[in-house]
């Protein structure tokens, strides 16, 4: 679960990192006399607070001297599309917008904890090249990126921190400031669940102080059952059916295609969805209903599924392991019994109780296709979809 800027400074602050001076966020145009006045004296700089990094370039972060400069800045940004270098070809509409009080730069500097797989430990990454595309400089100039291990129980210690800032050049009278910055990015990582913290750029002002003045976390989603505070937040990158989907269990995400698949174990879901792609079609998601998914899963599943308009064939593969195939088909036939299906459905069913669950779709009398393998089954879903979408 990827935060915005603001709710990441909100956390910064909580943990004693500096931030700018802030009104808030608007939504309104009308709500920004206010926010400037919370955010005390000018300038400022508005932000629009969507979950892509680059905003700067997009003209999605601007500097107002005057209330009227913000004014218009507002209006501009409210409302407006932003496309940036990690929107990937499509754009974000901005909803919010963040207003702060607008801080002098001395130096840009970019530091963040991630998890490092192959060292399997958190590492704090840092540069004194900041506000740059850190990926691009990782490439063009790896030695301008430094690292430090942490340890994942008790976070950075303050040696490592200090090491860091000799090699950052950080001056002497901000050493203090910069090394209770570190330990805390590294706290917030480490009680957080965090998969990324990231603070780019953390900026030297004139008078020798330290800022974050950008800032990025995203919640490992693995852990948010123990993230209480995380749990009711609405994902803003999630589409009501994966909401729903989330809510009942199920792991799913939409894609583009015109192919449903209802799987069970990812592994047997990411392989339906290859086959499918094989077969000359796109699939319309990804969907596992779990190694021990109930009737109701099932059905819920299938719900799920029918309620996206781009599907125009269902491909069901289910592996009767642990779940058995005589209570997938009864999961089928109450979810066909309750929604109306109106697009072709393809099962392929395998494993335990297979000849009871294919005689119970049979003697259903539902229109469905049964298929006798995963490569028949995609093929057929493909020229009940209508070939490639
Ligand atoms: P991003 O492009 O989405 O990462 O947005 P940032 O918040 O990092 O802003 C991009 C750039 O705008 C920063 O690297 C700064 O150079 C500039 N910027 C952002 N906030 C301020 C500010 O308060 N004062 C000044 N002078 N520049 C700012
Ligand atoms: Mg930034």
């Amino acid at each position: 679960m990827k935060l915005l800027e603001y709710e990441a400074k909100e956390i910064f602050s909580r943990y004693g990192i500096p931030v700018p001076k802030t009104g808030g966020v608007i939504a309104k145009p009308a709500q920004l006399p206010a926010a400037l006045k919370r955010a005390g004296k000018g300038p400022w700089v508005l932000k629009a607070q969507v979950l892509a990094g680059g905003r700067g370039k997009a003209g999605g972060v601007r500097l107002a001297k005057t209330p009227a400069e913000a004014r218009e800045a507002a209006k501009a940004m409210l409302g407006m599309k932003i496309a940036t270098r990690q929107t990937h070809g499509s754009s974000l509409t901005v909803r919010e917008v963040l207003v702060d009080q607008a801080a002098r730069i001395e130096r840009e500097i970019y530091v963040s904890v991630a998890m490092d797989r192959r060292e399997a430990c958190p590492v704090v990454i840092a540069s004194a090249e900041g506000g740059m595309q850190i990926e691009e400089l990782a490439k063009s100039k790896p030695e301008a990126i430094l690292k430090e291990r942490l340890c994942p129980v008790r976070g950075i210690e303050p040696f490592q921190a200090r090491r860091l800032a000799f090699k950052l050049n950080i001056p002497a009278a901000g050493l203090g400031a910069f090394v209770r910055f570190l330990c805390a990015l590294a706290k917030i990582f480490i009680e957080l669940d965090a998969s990324l913290v990231e603070v780019n750029p953390l900026i030297l002002t004139p008078d020798g102080g330290l800022l974050a003045i950008d800032g990025k976390i995203v919640i490992d989603d693995n852990a948010l059952f123990r993230q209480k505070a995380f749990e009711s937040r609405k994902d803003p990158e999630a589409t009501a059916l994966e909401r729903e989907a989330k809510k009942v269990g199920i792991s799913y995400i939409g894609l583009d295609g015109s192919i449903g698949c209802m799987v069970n174990g990812a592994g047997l879901a990411m392989g339906s969805m290859d086959t499918v792609a094989l077969a000359g079609g796109m699939p319309a998601n990804f969907l596992d209903v779990g190694g021990g998914a109930s009737a109701d899963q099932v059905k819920a599943a299938f719900k799920i599924i029918l309620k996206d308009p781009k599907v125009k064939a269902v491909l069901v593969n289910i592996f009767g392991g642990i779940m058995r195939c005589d209570v997938i088909a009864q999961g089928v036939l109450a979810a066909a019994g309750k929604v109306r299906l109106g697009v072709p459905l393809i099962v392929r069913l395998e494993g335990t109780n297979v000849k009871e669950g294919k005689d119970l779709l049979r003697r259903s009398g539902l229109p469905l296709t049964l298929a006798d393998s995963l490569w028949d089954a995609a093929q057929k879903a493909v020229a009940a979809a209508g070939g490639r979408p």
